[in-house]
């Protein structure tokens, strides 16, 4: 099956109770076992849960995984990948990297005796620029909010080359457009709370591999550090992924149409999106995904306020997050990417005259007419 239907069709209704046409919520934190000498496969819910279990057989294949785990956020999933490590290892992230992962390395590697380097340019990587100490490469292509591309295929070779783990979060495009697995990472994770979800209404993350001792390690840690996802979130998310395709394909041909309208409009100075840095990040782009997803990150030109137009856009809710079906719009550097101090901010190129968007669902006329306006209102 293809992706589009096993998001439907990945749990065969023949497989749930009574062949109901969705699989029931287990809401029972134990299980009753057989006799001493026989336990049954379920017996304390945090180990694993017929809900959970379901959804993470499901994710498997979705990701082309050999295995899955669920946990109650992106971070959780973060910091159980982040616990595969030990002191003297070092761990390559991209420059801009999602503000809560920085925060997690930039404050608690050094206790762990971890290091971490900001690359700023994933792509001019070579193996030999791979010390001894460093243990993996993490990243996210497209990073946010800058919508660099790295080149996944060729980082997993020189990882290989080298002994080194490749990580992916592939939070901005899914297996939909992009299947980093396949493409050669050792570890792929989400933040399942963003497109995954799609309704923003549950908080939820994912880690997945091939490697069979990366997962023993991570089922470990999962059961052991305890970040679960609830039944209830991991029913949310059975749901929330059947639609994932018809979203993305609605919010992909809306990021079409702005990105079109903002490219000969005299108020978008920059326009930021998967592809947009050089012929090169297209070109990988273009070979490693099959859509480019729907964020974008714009700066206004010099004679547009930025606070005229934020405050006059009525579709575009000012907030964090993305992923849902509603478009919205942030500042990264004080709202997203704040744990990155002002220096560092300027040297990435995260400035307060960045604007993120994250464009949902509604009809693309509309939310066409809502930018016009907001930028004719702006006009210095
Ligand atoms: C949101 C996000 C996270 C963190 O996930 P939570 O579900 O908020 O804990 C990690 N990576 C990326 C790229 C994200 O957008």
């Amino acid at each position: 099956m293809k992706i589009d239907s096993l998001i439907v069709k990945g749990i065969d209704a023949k497989d749930n109770p009574n062949h109901a046409v969705v699989p029931p919520i287990f809401l029972a934190t134990t299980y009753v076992q057989n006799d001493l000498h026989g336990f049954q496969s379920f017996a304390y819910a945090r180990g694993g849960n017929p809900t959970r279990n379901n959804l993470e057989n499901l994710f498997s294949k979705i990701e082309q995984a050999d295995y899955s785990y669920a946990f109650a956020s992106g971070m959780a999933a973060v910091s159980a990948v982040f616990s595969l490590f030990q002191s003297g290892d070092k761990i390559l992230l991209n420059n801009n990297v999602y503000g809560g992962t920085y925060r997690y390395a930039s404050n608690l590697f050094k206790d762990r005796g971890i290091a971490y380097e900001l690359v700023h340019d994933f792509n001019e990587l070579k193996a030999e620029d791979l010390d001894d100490d460093v243990a993996a490469l993490y990243l996210e292509t497209p990073s946010n909010p800058l919508l660099r591309v790295a080149d996944i295929q060729r980082l997993a070779a020189i990882a290989h080359e080298r002994g080194k783990l490749l990580i992916v979060d592939n939070t901005f495009l899914t297996a939909y457009y992009q299947n980093p697995l396949a493409l050669g990472a050792d570890i792929v994770l989400y933040s399942a709370t963003k497109y995954l979800s799609g309704h923003a209404d549950v908080i939820a993350g994912f880690v997945a591999t091939n490697r069979e001792e990366v997962a023993q390690k991570l089922k470990f840690l999962q059961n052991t550090l305890g970040g679960i996802l609830s039944p209830t979130d991991s029913y949310a998310l059975i749901r929330g992924i059947k639609t994932l395709s018809v979203r993305l394909d609605r919010q992909e041909e809306n990021t079409n149409k702005i990105i079109k309208f903002f490219s000969s409009h005299p108020g978008i100075e920059q326009l930021y999106y998967p592809g947009s840095y050089s012929q090169e990040e297209k070109k990988i782009q273009d070979r490693q995904s099959s859509g480019h997803g729907s964020v974008i990150s714009v700066c206004l030109a010099s004679d547009y306020d930025q606070d005229q137009f934020v405050a006059a856009l009525s579709l575009f809710d000012l907030a964090v997050s993305l992923g849902g079906v509603e478009s919205l719009i942030c500042q990264p550097a004080t709202m997203t990417h704040e744990s990155f101090d002002e220096k560092l901010q300027e040297k990435i190129g995260i400035t307060k005259g960045l604007l993120r968007l994250a464009i949902g669902i509604e009809n693309a006329d509309d939310l066409l007419d809502d930018l016009a306006q907001a930028l004719e209102k702006a006009k210095r």
